[in-house]
């Protein structure tokens, strides 16, 4: 058995190649045109699931049942089996099934160019249009082929390659998709790899392309805040009123950053991007993992836009999302209360994270005093915890995570002509977070979906967003370096 280098593979199978590119842009318009919008209970990701079920078991890919936590809510595993002769854990790709909303008939007061359900290409730009073009079915259909690629071309593989379609992650909590796996069926989703969303995409930073790897992710718990006074009628003078007490929670919360935390994927992340910019430009990234010059460079060297993207990758964020205060025009309450969206950085504990809250706001509203006549005073603020949940703690120089990244690198460097792959943190979340809790595995995880993006298109702002769209040519590309990623992971032969 010959294990010629990747490379030799493709060249040998070039006209396959050209056939597998178009049947992968077929089977995303496809999963386009399927309504999987995660609308609540009745979502409907078994169409998909069913759908790709076929796909696999026409080609005579391993494939699990349609598993479905609740009707409707399908998830599906296939598997290509290795020889064994690397002994290492599957490979594991991963997608989600489900979108976000988008307007079925009304789109184009909506704004849309193209129906989001009608995966047209559009001859201009040459960008396939609709839900989930991008977040992330792309992934499912580059996935499925190159499946379908290596089961028709009798490739071999040494290691298990598994891909797993997952419903529900698009809902606060995945509890009908990765969550619902990982806790139901763990057996079949073992794997020492795992690629998934956010990352792989074409980012520029001053005009140079990197792509960045999420190994990291920032994770939520919801606080919720009481203020409490004495209450009564309204044309008297209150300064222990609950709602100006909550309207300064909110103030400090909304207009003053939280601790400085640098964690060592932050690092990674801003001096990667410092090493492609020119002398003069680089220490303004690196710098920013200085306590001390972070916020002079925030405030005279970043852009609004450049701010607001890198200040949650080195501070706790906790935002005021909903506020309750009194219900009658005349009469303060005694209480009021207002719910913070509190996203965590990686690896730093719930107690630290409270901490950084009650620094901002002021540590003694949160005890209780006593006043002038001695007398007992309860705390101005209550601080209650709800659904603290765990983030992705990757460190890029853990020798597995290295490793991983620098095939990841290889590929992209070469297939790109020379851009880097870069590990980063990520602000929002993924359904990482659950995989990582796999009862027996320890899988490295990588936000790694590739697509390569012109210059103009900012790739972040299609997620979720009006028009999403895949660059054709760039959706072709990333096929080839997922492709030659998993050969390589897999050390694929014939
Ligand atoms: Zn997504």
């Amino acid at each position: 058995m010959s294990r010629p280098d990747v490379h030799q593979l493709f060249n040998e199978l070039e006209t396959e190649w050209k056939e597998i590119e178009e049947e992968a842009v077929e089977i995303l318009r496809k999963l386009i045109q399927m309504d999987t919008q995660n609308i609540g209970e009745d979502t409907n990701e078994t169409i998909a699931a069913k759908h790709l079920k076929g796909l696999f078991e026409s080609a005579g890919i391993e494939c699990s049942d349609v598993l479905e936590e609740k009707p409707g809510r399908g998830n599906l595993v296939a598997r290509i089996r290795g020889d064994g002769s690397s002994g290492l854990g599957a490979v594991m790709l991963s997608a989600h099934l489900d979108t976000v909303r988008a307007p079925k008939l009304d789109w184009k007061a909506e704004g849309w160019k193209h129906d989001p359900f009608g995966a047209v290409i559009d001859q201009e730009d040459g960008c396939l249009y609709g839900r989930g073009a991008v977040d992330m079915k792309n992934m499912a259909a580059m996935s499925v082929s190159v499946f379908l690629f290596i089961k028709r071309h009798g490739i071999m593989l040494a290691r298990d390659l598994l891909f797993v379609a997952v419903a529900d992650e698009e809902a606060h909590g995945s509890k009908y998709g990765a969550k619902y796996l990982v806790e139901k069926h763990p057996d079949l989703i073992e794997a020492d790899i795992i690629m998934t969303e956010v990352g792989g995409c074409s980012t520029y930073a001053d005009g140079k392309e990197f792509f960045p790897v999420e190994i990291a992710e920032k994770t939520s718990v919801l606080v919720t805040i009481t203020a409490n006074g004495s209450g009564g009628h309204s044309s008297l003078f209150h300064p222990d009123n609950p709602i100006g007490r909550i309207g300064a929670v909110c103030n400090a919360l909304s207009t003053k950053m939280l601790r400085h935390r640098v964690t060592p994927a932050a690092r990674s992340m801003l001096e990667g991007i410092s090493k492609l910019l020119p002398w003069y430009k680089a220490p303004v990234f690196r710098n920013l993992l200085s306590p001390k010059l972070e916020p002079w460079i925030i405030d005279y060297l970043l852009t609004k836009k450049q701010a607001q993207a890198i200040i949650p990758v080195l501070h706790n964020i906790a935002n005021p999302t909903v506020v309750h205060a009194g219900d009658q025009q005349n009469q303060i309450p005694s209480s009021a209360s207002v719910t913070v969206d509190v996203r965590r950085i990686p690896g730093c504990s719930l107690d630290d994270t409270l901490d950084d809250l009650r620094e901002v706001i002021g540590k003694e509203k949160f005890l209780p005093s006593v006043d002038s006549t001695g007398e007992k005073v309860a705390p101005e603020l209550v601080l209650e915890v709800m659904f603290p949940m765990e983030g992705v703690v990757q460190d890029a120089e853990e020798p597995k995570v290295k490793e991983a990244l620098e095939c990841l690198h290889k590929v992209v460097y070469a297939r790109s002509g020379g851009s880097p792959v870069i590990p980063f943190l990520l602000s929002g979340g993924t359904d990482m977070k659950f995989f990582v809790k796999h009862p027996t595995k320890k899988p490295v995880c990588l936000g790694f979906s590739p697509v390569r993006i012109p210059q103009g298109i900012e790739f972040p702002s299609l997620f979720h967003a009006v028009n999403e769209r895949i660059p054709v040519d760039g959706y072709k590309w990333g096929l080839g370096v997922l492709c030659e990623v998993v050969f390589e992971l897999c050390k694929a032969h014939r």
